[in-house]
């Protein structure tokens, strides 16, 4: 088994669940953040899993923190893109900057972090990569024209780097998480929050753990027949 995790904004939320279940699966996990640096320090504390800060949406930065974690842990069998942020508004009101930064922060990382890792993967003929997508990727949402343009992005990038890494045992998948209760959600205005929960068969939010039980299927050494799907996992919200 490929012991090297690599987890982008893994300290918290949904990145901080995956890098927990991926640590108590025996890997050895980097944990990526780029401003919440208090909050990286407790994670660090609470679980012992070594915390790395970069940004992910500038490839330079990316080129240099995988250098210093192949360095101190070893090359990286496993990349876990989950980096993302919102800046959402009707595109008639929204401004270029949110519109760059979403598709750098939640897309453009993706192209980074991969080209980072791929050529050692394709050397050592293993490979795990899960991107982390969103419902709204795969149905649209309404005041999101960026974040859901970035996040299809991802589920087409997955799709085509598949077909690249299956002859070199590389799989990449993607997971579409429905509304998962971290603080990217806690934003938003309760009242709405109420509506999108009405709207989700099982009649809750997921939980972090939900998708992290998720990717730990999909990194797994026996998982090497699944490579280009898009896993949903939304509590029924969006069968697709
Ligand atoms: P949070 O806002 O709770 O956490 C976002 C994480 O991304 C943080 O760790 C943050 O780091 C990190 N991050 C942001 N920008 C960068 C950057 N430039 N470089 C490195 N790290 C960065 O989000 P969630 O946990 O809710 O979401 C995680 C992923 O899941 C995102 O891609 C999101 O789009 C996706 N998703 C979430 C859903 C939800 O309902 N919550 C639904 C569908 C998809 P820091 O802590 O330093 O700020």
């Amino acid at each position: 088994m490929e012991r090297v995790a690599v987890v982008t904004g893994g300290t918290r939320g949904i990145g901080r669940a995956i890098s927990e279940a991926l640590n108590e699966a025996g890997y050895t996990v980097a944990a990526n953040y780029i401003s919440s640096v208090e909050k990286a320090e407790i994670f660090h504390g609470e679980t012992g899993i070594s915390i790395h800060r970069w940004d992910a949406s500038d490839f330079g930065e990316c080129q240099a923190g995988i250098a210093r974690v192949v360095e101190e842990l070893g090359p990286v069998g496993i990349l876990v893109n989950n980096a993302g942020i919102t800046r959402d508004a009707t595109l008639h009101k929204m401004a270029f900057e949110s519109w760059d930064q979403v598709i750098h922060t939640n897309l453009t990382s993706c192209f980074n972090m991969c080209r980072c890792v791929i050529e050692s993967m394709r050397q050592r003929a293993f490979g795990r990569i899960v991107n982390i997508g969103s419902i709204n990727g795969q149905a649209g949402q309404y005041g999101q024209v960026n974040y859901a343009a970035a996040k299809s992005g991802i589920h087409g990038f997955t799709k085509a780097l598949a077909q690249e890494g299956a002859g070199k045992n590389i799989t990449v998948n993607a997971i579409a998480p429905g509304y998962v209760d971290t603080e990217m959600v806690r934003a938003v205005p309760e009242d709405v929050l109420e509506k999108i929960i009405a709207r989700i068969p099982v009649g809750r939010l997921g939980r972090a753990e939900d998708i992290a039980r998720a990717v730990l299927f999909l990194v797994a050494d026996e998982s090497d027949f699944i490579t280009g799907s898009t896993l949903s996992v939304n509590g029924g919200q969006h069968m697709y």
